[in-house]
């Protein structure tokens, strides 16, 4: 058989083209970057140059719940400590729908474009049930998202088994630590999370919808008086009108309600959080606040308290923890609820029951 006839016949094999390298050379070294074992001075060091592929990294260690991990986390935040504090923390709240993703991503994106470093965290107590839609959906802040003076973490996608707001508070640290001085904390459910963004924050930002009483605004009682900025969202097109008057109608109910221990008079604002009008407005009052508080001496003693409610939260926290994954105690825990459902058991001695166990065998 002649070489022609070969490449004639239908069984040859053509020779073809190059196969081109099915991997990006640069995703590689990235993919090699984020498999690699890191150390905590890996963590540290990366932290601290601002890398937002480590620091989510390092979230997520502090978001575990490995043992292992949560020690790696603890030493990573340790070393963390003396570079976090600088920041001014803001909590941003309001009912599911009244724009919070939308504002945020406005004011993020104001603060970006003035040179600043917006680190978005967030508190989501339901997470476990919601499997973290809050934030988790990409389509969210997108514009922030890809923006590098901003670090957007989207909230734990369950599996945390509590103490979701004590894991944020700690991140704060981190974001802190890589040099983000504005971090914005959106709460999701409402009533927890609130009373939680407030003892880690150093100003609260209440969303309001125009047109809508307090009852049908869903906020609970208590949360109005959180706020140090109120912003009734949405503020366009047809709504304009509706919008002033939520803010009138706001204002009144405020002259009811006694000074807060800041002595800083609530603001009301409008804004359109989709056109970004009023979010300049929004960031002059959000510093008109800080320098008040700065000057009167509040805004450091609300942080010492801050402090105070963490030291003994996190010993709570703790001691919760061991006694609950305690061995003794999780082979007894169902079979004394059942009792004690079945009012077979008075709940006061069982609790004293399991309390002795743990505490006489250690
Ligand atoms: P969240 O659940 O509080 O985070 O609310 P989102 O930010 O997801 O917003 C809920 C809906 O309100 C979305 O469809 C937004 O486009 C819309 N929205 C948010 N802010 C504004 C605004 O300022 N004006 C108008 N017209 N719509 C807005």
């Amino acid at each position: 058989m002649t070489n022609t006839n070969h490449i004639n016949s239908a069984l040859h094999i053509s020779k073809g083209v190059k196969r081109p390298n099915s991997i990006n050379p640069e995703a590689a070294e990235k993919y090699k970057r984020e498999k690699k074992i890191l150390t905590v001075q890996d963590y540290i060091k990366n932290i601290k140059n601002g890398d937002r592929i480590i620091l989510s990294k390092a979230i997520t260690l502090i978001e575990s719940s490995l043992p292992e991990q949560q020690q790696l986390a603890q030493k990573v935040i340790k070393k963390c400590l003396s570079c976090s504090g600088n920041s001014f923390r803001i909590a941003v709240t309001g009912v599911p729908g009244v724009g919070k993703s939308t504002f945020i991503e406005a004011l993020g994106k104001f603060l970006t474009n003035k040179g600043e470093k917006v680190a978005v965290l967030a508190i989501d107590p339901t997470s476990k049930k919601s499997k973290g839609s809050i934030l988790g959906d990409k389509t969210r802040m997108e514009r922030l998202a890809a923006d590098p003076n901003a670090f957007i973490r989207p909230s734990p996608s369950g599996g945390i088994s509590g103490g979701v707001a004590g894991k944020t508070r700690e991140s704060i640290v981190l974001c802190e630590a890589a040099g983000f001085n504005i971090i914005l904390i959106e709460t999701v459910g409402v009533g927890q999370s609130e009373t939680a963004a407030h003892s880690m924050t150093d100003l609260f930002l209440l969303l309001l919808l125009p047109g809508a009483g307090d009852e049908l605004q869903g906020l609970k009682r208590g949360i109005m008086e959180m706020a140090d900025i109120a912003v009734i969202n949405k503020a366009d097109g047809n709504n304009i009108k509706k919008a002033e008057l939520a803010k009138r109608d706001c204002e009144n109910a405020l002259q009811f309600y006694p000074l807060p221990e800041s002595g800083w008079k609530t603001k009301v604002n409008t804004c359109s959080s989709i056109s970004a009008c009023g979010i300049g407005e929004i960031w002059n009052e959000i510093n008109d606040y800080c320098n008040f508080t700065k000057t009167n001496n509040f805004f450091a003693q609300k942080r010492s308290l801050q402090s105070k409610y963490w030291f003994y939260e996190t010993i709570n926290k703790a001691l919760e923890d061991r006694f609950y994954q305690h061995q003794q105690i999780t082979s007894r825990l169902k079979q004394l609820e059942t009792e004690i459902l079945k009012g077979k058991l008075h709940p006061f001695i069982a609790a004293q029951n399991l309390l002795d166990r743990y505490f006489h065998n250690k």
